[in-house]
């Protein structure tokens, strides 16, 4: 019924990516946590070999996600699928260089779901230069996290022009990137009917990156606070433009990017959550403990096998995901389940991980340190466990009327 194979082209997808990630990325992470940045002659080699945080689309001139215009044996496309197994990979190197590589990022999804051909040409069509660059996504604000209907960022009609005033906070690439996605309401009243997507770009007079975080994890990736203050955008950078915005549309674009972001997020942590169990078992057979090697003992053994398990049954749940993105059948419940799963597995696993190697699991000239503080933000950003689960649950009660 179902074939659990990859296609020649998944699969070599796959191993590139993993050369890459071993061979690029491992030796510069440890670094890059510590000095919080990423080495300007790595990025110069992700960008002479293609890889790109988010497909940029062909329409513009860009490879439309690797080679993943290329339909699979039922015409099915399959960006989405080799995301989340590029994605597994990237992460397996490195949880935090993987939010460092230059494109669009979070910011794709919404110009490409809501923005006009000119749009899409103008903002997209940057990221087939061969300088790197970056987009980023401004939805949370401070007091508007979870709840992404409260967001306070006002656009005020001004002529042809919007006027900006507000602030967002911990947008990756934030700093770095030629744009943002803005999202801003024009009418806080009529709640999510009056949010607007906004393209704001880098150096727009008022547009200001407010502090850099200093995080627990992911230290090598950029977080900023972005402040606006009386930014002039033109109404050419609603995205969209305004006839697009008949009801709900500004917030549904915010959320209809999740359907792809959250399983390519679910994936990375199902890299991380490989990477580490990975070197458990090795410890496991090397580390003596009493004469045996301590993967000799029961309790040692059920902790690897449930991190197995749990890993495997991610993957699965990531893949139907995408699978469902790329056959264009919606897919909220299933990238929610994707990432509540895999994220909150990926914690898990870490955890039991630094168990199964002790102390050596615990000093930071290890990976297993870093990863441990890496993970916890999978189960935080593009949408807490919690929110993903108020996600499924809404779905699979719809018909509850007071729910
Ligand atoms: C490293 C990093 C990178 C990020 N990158 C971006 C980015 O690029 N762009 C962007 O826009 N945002 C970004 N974020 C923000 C991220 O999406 C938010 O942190 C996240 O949505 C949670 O919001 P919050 O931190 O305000 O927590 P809160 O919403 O305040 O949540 C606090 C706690 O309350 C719980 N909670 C909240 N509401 C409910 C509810 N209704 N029911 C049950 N429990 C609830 C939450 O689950 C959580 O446990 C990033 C965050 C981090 C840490």
């Amino acid at each position: 019924m179902i074939d659990f194979s990859y296609s020649e082209l998944q699969d070599n997808v796959r191993q590139m990516v993993h050369w890459f990630a071993e061979n690029e990325v491992r030796p510069i992470a440890l670094a890059a946590d510590r000095t919080h940045r990423i080495p300007d002659e790595f990025i110069r080699k992700v960008k002479e070999i293609g890889l790109s945080m988010g497909p940029v689309p062909k329409e513009v001139g860009g490879e439309g996600g690797g080679a993943g215009e290329k339909k699979d044996k039922k015409g099915t496309r399959q960006n989405n699928r080799l995301s989340v197994i590029g994605a597994e990979e990237m992460a397996w190197g490195d949880p935090a260089v993987i939010l460092c590589l230059p494109g669009p990022g979070l910011g794709g999804p919404p110009v490409n779901i809501m923005g006009t051909k000119e749009q899409k040409e103008r903002f997209l069509g940057i990221f087939t230069r061969p300088e790197p660059l970056w987009g980023a996504y401004g939805l949370t604000e401070p007091g508007a996290g979870s709840d992404v209907a409260g967001i306070r960022t006002t656009a005020v009609k001004d002529g042809d022009h919007y006027l900006l005033n507000g602030t967002k906070c911990f947008i990756t690439n934030g700093a770095r990137a030629s744009w943002v996605v803005v999202f801003a309401t024009v009418d806080r009243s009529k709640g999510r009917a009056g949010h607007r997507a906004f393209m704001v770009e880098k150096g727009t007079p008022g547009f200001s990156v407010g502090k850099l975080e200093e995080k627990m994890g992911l230290r090598a990736s950029e977080t900023a606070e972005l402040v606006l203050d009386n930014v002039r955008v033109h109404q050419d950078n609603l995205l969209g433009g305004e006839a697009y915005y008949e009801g709900k549309e500004g917030f549904m674009g915010a959320m209809k990017t999740f359907d792809s972001t959250r399983p390519m997020v679910a994936a990375m942590a199902v890299g991380i959550a490989r990477a580490a169990y990975e070197r458990a078992v090795e410890f496991a057979k090397e580390h003596f403990e009493l004469g045996r090697p301590i993967g000799r003992y029961h309790y040692v053994q059920e902790l690897l096998a449930r991190s197995k398990r749990r890993i495997d049954a991610s993957r699965l749940l990531v893949y139907r995901a995408a699978w469902m993105a790329d056959a264009e059948l919606p897919n909220a419940k299933e990238a929610s389940m994707s990432k509540a799963y895999a994220a909150r597995t990926a914690v898990e696993v870490l955890s039991d991980v630094v168990q199964v190697m002790g102390a050596a699991g615990v000093v930071h000239d290890h990976f297993v340190e870093k990863w441990f503080r890496d993970i916890k933000v999978y189960d935080i950003f593009e949408g807490t466990g919690e929110i993903q689960r108020i996600v499924i649950s809404k779905r699979i009660l719809k018909d509850l009327k007071s729910f």
